[in-house]
């Protein structure tokens, strides 16, 4: 059996140093990240539909995605964000959906889902049980300004964004706290496997 395990935080929660020890203990992890830049490739429908939507002001001469443009549009504009969210779902749902599935067909004992918005989303049913690695607010707010060089207005109100860390570990089956050291982390984040082991 297959223990599906979804591993989701806050922006700068910590959750990349945890998903590194599922994957260096050999476990498969499906990264959401990695599939929604994947799903609009060219070529892929969820590119033609953004291109409909947005104009091909969102191209870049190669036809791949201008990331940067296409964020310029939706970023100060909270109704092209939704647009643009709507039309992103369906396709990354299905696509996760399907690279669980093939993990899970590999006999794995865990398979991680790591999904950054995994409760806003609601992809909480997809899995066994679901992670939040937490931080308290000041420790989030200091990381997030130092990884991404942000203001602290600006990461504020990436934060802001999300549903808040404290409420995501209330509604968790396993909590790592990462206000820690890191080594403090990765401690818990094998504690958790082993744990995970045994419910397989
Ligand atoms: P996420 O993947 O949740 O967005 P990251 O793992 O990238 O978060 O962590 C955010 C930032 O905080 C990174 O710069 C990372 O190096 C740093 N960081 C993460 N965990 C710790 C820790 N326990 N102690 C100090 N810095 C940390």
């Amino acid at each position: 059996m297959t223990y599906l395990l979804g591993l989701t935080g806050g922006i700068a929660s910590g959750k990349s140093t945890v998903s590194r020890v599922f994957k260096a203990a050999g476990f498969p992890v499906v990264d959401a990240d990695v599939i929604a830049r994947r799903i609009v490739e060219p070529g892929r429908p969820a590119l033609a539909r953004i291109v409909q939507a947005f104009g091909p002001q969102v191209l870049r001469e190669d036809g791949k995605l201008n990331r940067a443009k296409l964020g310029e549009i939706v970023f100060s504009q909270p109704r092209r964000l939704e647009a643009l969210n709507q039309i992103n779902r369906p396709y990354l749902r299905a696509a996760i959906n399907q690279a669980l599935a093939q993990a899970k067909a590999g006999g794995a004992a865990i398979v991680i889902g790591d999904i950054p918005l995994l409760y806003e989303a609601d992809y909480v049913d997809a899995f066994d049980g679901v992670a939040v690695v937490t931080v308290d607010p000041k420790v989030q707010l200091d990381r997030l300004m130092a990884r991404d060089g942000l203001t602290e207005a600006e990461a504020k109100e990436r934060i802001a964004s999300q549903i808040p860390l404290a409420k995501k570990a209330a509604m968790a089956d396993f909590v790592i706290d990462n206000n820690g050291r890191p080594e403090a982390t990765i401690a818990q984040a094998k504690a958790l496997i082993r744990q995970l082991q045994h419910l397989s």
